[in-house]
């Protein structure tokens, strides 16, 4: 297990954060064939997760501006890297805040087992918590921790 914790003293340094941690994804693509790669992110609401995902789609090379998916659950952004063999090919974002039950057809309607199925796609997941018995064993968790009016701490968990 990897286990990284991180504070961040503002919302810039955490943007920072996740353009650094795209570009080690990008760099060190290792799933193939069947596997989508799964970002958990967990935190109280304000604690910098939707700040985090802004800067992760810098380090995707994504132009488009990211909007909290929190009233449509789910947001897909397609992402062009170079070279394009063994690459990312597509952002899922998904913000499960407002889903409180009926998570399993919710999550089904998505269409998830076919994203989780696709080596091809990035899936980062806000509030992922509310769906862990469906993320994959190698879903790589992000925790996220108010500590103070700008202060965050962020610890990065790879269980694997
Ligand atoms: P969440 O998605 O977890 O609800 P957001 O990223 O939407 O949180 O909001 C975080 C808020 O806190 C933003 O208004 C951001 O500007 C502010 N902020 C202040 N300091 C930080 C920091 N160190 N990291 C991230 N966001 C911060
Ligand atoms: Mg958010």
């Amino acid at each position: 297990m990897l286990y990284l914790e991180v504070t961040t003293e503002n919302a810039k340094e955490t943007k920072t954060l996740g353009r650094k941690i795209a570009n080690n994804l990008v760099s060190n693509k290792q799933h193939i064939g069947n596997k989508a790669t799964v970002l958990a992110l967990t935190g109280d609401l304000g604690s910098g997760k939707t700040t985090f995902v802004q800067g992760l789609v810098k380090g995707l090379g994504i132009k488009q501006r990211i909007v909290s998916p929190t009233f449509i659950i789910m947001r897909t952004y397609r992402i062009n890297l170079k070279p394009q063999t063994l690459n990312f090919k597509t952002l899922h974002h998904i913000d499960l805040y407002r889903l409180e039950d009926k998570i399993e057809a919710e999550l089904k309607n998505l269409g998830i087992e076919e994203i989780f199925s696709d080596q091809g796609n990035l899936v980062v997941i806000e509030w992922a918590e509310k769906m862990k018995d469906f993320l994959p064993a190698d879903t790589i968790w992000i925790k996220f921790g108010n500590i103070g009016e700008d202060q965050r701490k962020i610890v990065y968990e790879l269980k694997s």
